[in-house]
């Protein structure tokens, strides 16, 4: 077990497959064969929409989320191939890469809105919110969030609804005011940056300002 891992993961209902590597990769080369027929049940990832998008891609929107594999942004959202632009890091944590893209994303390819889609039960927000050291590159993850969760801390303890909401805010502030040309894109009101949660069981998005 690497060292990283001596810690107590949380126990996960949903536990992988166990696929090996071969099977998961003979499984995504099935996936892909179904996308390249046509065999799809969503027609937004059809053949022929693929073949529009040839010259370029144009997303009306910048999803900032978290890489948690129940929370796949254009299924949630019902969108297709050209349409979202997606950003995703454990705890949809952003740093410069993440902000570089989003960046791009509004500056070249005119999106005008920037959705930060977080999760109730969130992994990473919970590794912030034990307070537990994180060794290897998870402590970068863990660390974006702590500021979120010390907010959260100081006013309603250790709650991990509160925590998740609070992190969505925070990163939608960071993005807002960190990177000098989002903030001015959003302060003369070409680009809006939200926060949104997603809950598993009804599969709802709810906007957290409208
Ligand atoms: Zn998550």
């Amino acid at each position: 077990m690497p060292y990283y891992f001596s810690y107590n993961m949380p126990a996960y209902e949903y536990a992988p497959e166990g696929l090996s590597p071969e099977e998961g990769i003979a499984r995504l080369k099935e996936g892909n064969e179904r996308f390249m027929t046509e065999a799809l049940r969503n027609a937004r990832f059809s053949a022929a929409r693929r073949l529009t998008l040839l010259e370029g891609q144009s997303p009306f929107a910048v999803i900032v989320c978290c890489s948690d594999s129940r929370v796949p942004p254009e299924e949630v959202f019902d969108q297709g191939l050209g349409e979202l632009f997606v950003v995703r890091t454990a705890g949809h944590v952003v740093d410069e890469s993440a902000m570089g893209s989003i960046e791009y994303a509004v500056a070249f390819l005119g999106a005008s809105l920037v959705v930060v889609l977080g999760h109730e039960d969130c992994g990473a927000v919970c590794a912030a919110i034990s307070g537990k050291e994180h060794a290897g590159y998870m402590k970068f993850v863990v660390d974006a969030i702590k500021p979120a969760v010390e907010e959260v801390r100081a006013s309603s303890g250790n709650d991990l609804p509160a925590a998740v909401r609070a992190n969505i805010n925070y990163v939608v502030e960071q993005i807002k005011k960190t990177d000098p040309y989002l903030a001015s894109m959003v302060a003369e009101d070409k680009v809006r940056v939200v926060g949104a949660l997603y809950t598993f069981r009804d599969g709802k998005v709810t906007f957290l300002e409208s």
